[in-house]
């Protein structure tokens, strides 16, 4: 039978709990938000006892379902206040679901602030044990530690040093499949500091004896796997390596950092803290960098682990992750580079260099810390000309102050609009108090419109309509139309679907265009819960409006569905435009 997991670390105990009756349908993000709609009070202190952290497979994680081992990481965010998902790839999802666990809750808080503690997840048993040892300790050498402990290779989800000194910008990391690097992180929205508020720095699951959790209705469910697999082989941007001798699949050979030379061609990468739309080192730092980085590292070291098309957890088909290589020994350093990342890190810093770039990354992985807010914190701080915009070398030793004495890493930590604040900066982009990520919304109406209604804050992947206005899968509306409400509910409402499933949000390229992909992606979730009731948009929907509801409670209004005031004030060139989409165009994406 399905359980929920519940860890109290007020009186340290644990509880498996039969999964109840009403959640039946829920995994995800779903679950993640309806179970902190049901038990985390909206104004509760973040950081405080009355928090939770839910952790959630997705519906389908744990089968063979292509691409479906994200884990949604939910709570309530200390960086907006309001309710939080995150997701990622990594090992932990699948383990949790062959345990039978539905949910993994972590509450309370221990009154004394004196220890931490670790929790071991395994078949049937649940344990929270000591682990000041690991107190402070870059998640690198962590991951490599506690690998030297168990020898089945546990995933192992957690807080870094950012997150145990309760900093806004610390995100959750997960272990990768085969190496040391904590790069899978559910990174958004500060949810590493819940983590750490708890005194847990490590959850780690190991499903040895586990079983793949079995579809009701098995039939259906290949049948709709199969057409799903079909579908990702086939397109464009999620298909196989190579096509008649030459290189096919977008995410496969460039990563997600392929978008790094496209936005900048539209015009809309956000360049040196949001002051420009394109940016003169953007090929150095981009996916075809880094597949040429990698095949150039094989040639001289080919034991080397450097890697494109390479899967952040087992079963991924898709495969846009990486290991990015040191160029002069060929180890790791660092996995995954991400298009958000190497924007956020280089190009709105004005970085060009491909080294740098992925050092900073590594750096962020091992203290913790989402990249996104850090490198708008970056910009930031280079706007108050606490260093120079293009300073890689710089912009490391300043990272490098998070978790020491300094008071700068503490402001760090903060995240851009902390940091902001205490320099008098006003130009940062954020919406509800978390940075926005890699395109600009002046050219680009509709993720503007995602940016500022989204229950997450400044998210792209919560509505991404970068799909149709840019990359042209599923429509090709006009990005600079100003009536964008009606794509993007659609959009946020289909990926509030999707990220309850379990299945990468990557997905949707190949199910926007391909008909039989859709549909086997719907059949292998009805076929799972065997009910073929389940519609995507409305299930969706319904999320959306818990996550909104708590919100309100939290005490947001329609006034913080806004972006920041420069985005309508200050033209980006080089197309020279402001963002029009008007407030009531925004408000009526949750009001129709
Ligand atoms: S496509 Fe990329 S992010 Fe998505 S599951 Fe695969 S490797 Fe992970």
């Amino acid at each position: 039978m399905p359980q929920i997991l519940r860890i109290n670390m007020s009186d340290m105990t644990t509880k498996y709990e039969e999964f109840p009756e009403k959640y039946k349908k829920l995994g995800g993000r779903a679950l993640t938000s309806t179970i902190v709609f049901d038990e985390v009070p909206p104004t509760c202190e973040p950081l405080g006892s009355f928090n939770k952290v839910v952790i959630a497979p997705g519906i389908v994680t744990g089968t063979n379902a292509p691409s479906s081992g994200r884990l949604s990481v939910g709570g309530k965010s200390p960086l907006t206040g309001g309710i939080k998902e995150a997701n990622a790839g990594g090992l932990t999802a699948q383990k949790l679901a062959k345990l039978g666990l539905k949910a993994v809750v972590l509450e309370g808080q221990p009154i004394s602030r004196e220890k931490w503690f670790n929790v071991v997840i395994k078949k049937g048993s649940a344990e929270i044990v000591e682990a000041n040892e690991f107190a402070g300790m870059g998640l690198y050498d962590l991951i490599g530690k506690v690998w030297g402990k168990f020898p089945n290779k546990p995933g192992i989800i957690g807080c870094g040093i950012a997150g145990q000194k309760l900093m806004r910008s610390a995100g959750v990391f997960g272990n990768n499949v085969e190496n040391n690097d904590p790069g899978r992180y559910a990174g958004r929205g500060g949810l590493g500091a819940v983590i750490g508020s708890k005194r847990v720095i490590a959850i780690i699951t190991d499903d040895t004896d586990g079983e793949r959790p079995p579809p009701v209705n098995k039939d259906m469910f290949d049948e709709g796997r199969e057409k799903l697999v079909a579908a990702l082989n086939e397109h464009a941007v999620t298909g196989v390596l190579e096509k008649d001798g030459k290189p096919y699949g977008g995410l496969k050979n460039f990563g997600t950092n392929v978008l790094q030379n496209i936005i900048n061609e539209a015009g809309a990468l956000p360049t040196r803290n949001w002051r420009e739309g394109r940016f003169e080192g953007a090929a150095k730092i981009s996916g075809e960098a880094t597949h040429e980085l990698v095949d150039k590292v094989k040639a001289k070291f080919p034991d080397s682990p450097a890697q494109y098309a390479h899967a952040c957890h087992p079963g991924c088909i898709m495969k846009c992750s990486n290991v990015v290589p040191y160029e002069d020994t060929g180890e790791l350093q660092v996995s995954p580079l991400e298009y958000e990342t190497a924007w956020a890190l280089g190009t709105n810093c004005g970085i060009d260099s491909h080294y740098h770039v992925s050092e900073l990354n590594r750096i962020c992985n091992d203290l913790g810390l989402d990249t996104i807010e850090a490198g708008n914190t970056i910009g930031v701080a280079m706007e108050a000309g606490i260093l120079k915009f293009g300073d890689g070398p710089g912009a490391v030793d300043f990272l490098k102050k998070v978790g020491t004495d300094s008071p700068m890493g503490n402001l760090i930590g903060l995240g851009a609009l902390g940091l902001g604040q205490a320099f008098g900066v006003t130009h940062v982009a954020h919406v509800k108090g978390q940075s926005l990520p890699a395109y600009d919304p002046r050219p680009i109406r509709g993720i503007g419109v995602t940016y500022a209604t989204g229950t997450q804050g400044g998210d792209h992947t919560q509505g991404y309509t970068i799909a149709p206005e840019i990359l042209q899968v599923g429509g090709a509306p006009d990005r600079m139309d100003i009536n964008k409400a009606e794509l993007s509910r659609a959009f946020q409402a289909t990926t509030a679907f999707i990220d309850s499933t379990g299945y990468c949000l990557f997905i949707a390229f190949a199910i926007l265009d391909i008909a039989s992909g859709s549909e086997g992606m719907i059949q292998s979730i009805h076929g799972f819960l065997g009910d073929t009731s389940i519609d995507a948009v409305a299930y969706g929907m319904e999320v959306l409006k818990k996550e909104r509801e708590f919100n309100k409670k939290a005490g947001f209004t329609k006034l913080d569905d806004r972006l920041p005031e420069f985005f309508k004030t200050e033209p980006l060139p080089p197309h020279n435009v402001v963002f029009e989409v008007t407030d009531e165009e925004l408000d009526k994406v949750f009001e129709s």
